[in-house]
């Protein structure tokens, strides 16, 4: 397994709207295992793979802190939303950063599980709020994009700062 690079806010490729997986293959579940060695590093609690520059409609959960509830959704797909539950959250591609967001409090989903077999599940609260954050991602949207536009500019702003004191580091 290994550890794979997360893209991070503005990058442009964090856009890009992912498109079906048609195979589920032994190549497809060794890119899932890195992925959660690669949220579970971070650590997350939800990782898409467009955060990890693999266009596809894949991503993966553990809410708990025992990594004991992996969850694969490989073309995940909302039947039902219902409730709402505001609640601050924060994504590994714009790292440090917290803001409430908006979203439905139970959802219906169905999906094809890392063996490639049609599941339906049901979700609520923290796994709920993940999977809809995830999936927002495979649409190239991101949590910054439900603040004002003058917020995630400020955000944009600070990210590629700091990330130019990072890599003048590095050349030192
Ligand atoms: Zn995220």
């Amino acid at each position: 397994m290994a550890k794979l690079k997360i893209l991070e806010f503005p990058d442009p490729r964090l856009r890009t709207k992912a498109t079906p997986v048609e195979v589920v293959d032994d190549n497809l579940r060794a890119f899932i295992g890195d992925m959660f060695e690669t949220m579970y590093a971070a650590p997350g609690i939800g990782l898409a793979a467009t955060q990890v520059d693999l266009h596809k409609r894949l991503l993966i959960t553990d809410v708990t802190a025992d990594k004991s509830e992996p969850h694969v959704l490989i073309n995940p797909e909302i039947l039902e939303r219902d409730g709402v539950t505001i609640s601050d959250e924060g994504c590994l591609s714009v790292p440090g950063y917290y803001e409430e967001v908006e979203r439905a409090e139970h959802i219906r989903v169905r999906f094809i599980d890392r063996q490639g077999e049609a599941q339906e599940m049901e979700a609520e609260g923290l796994l709920a709020i993940c999977i809809q954050h995830e999936m927002d991602h495979l649409d190239g949207k991101l949590f910054v994009d439900y603040l004002s536009e003058a917020k995630r500019q400020r955000i944009r702003k600070k990210l590629l700062k700091e990330r130019r004191h990072q890599s003048a580091a590095v050349v030192l």
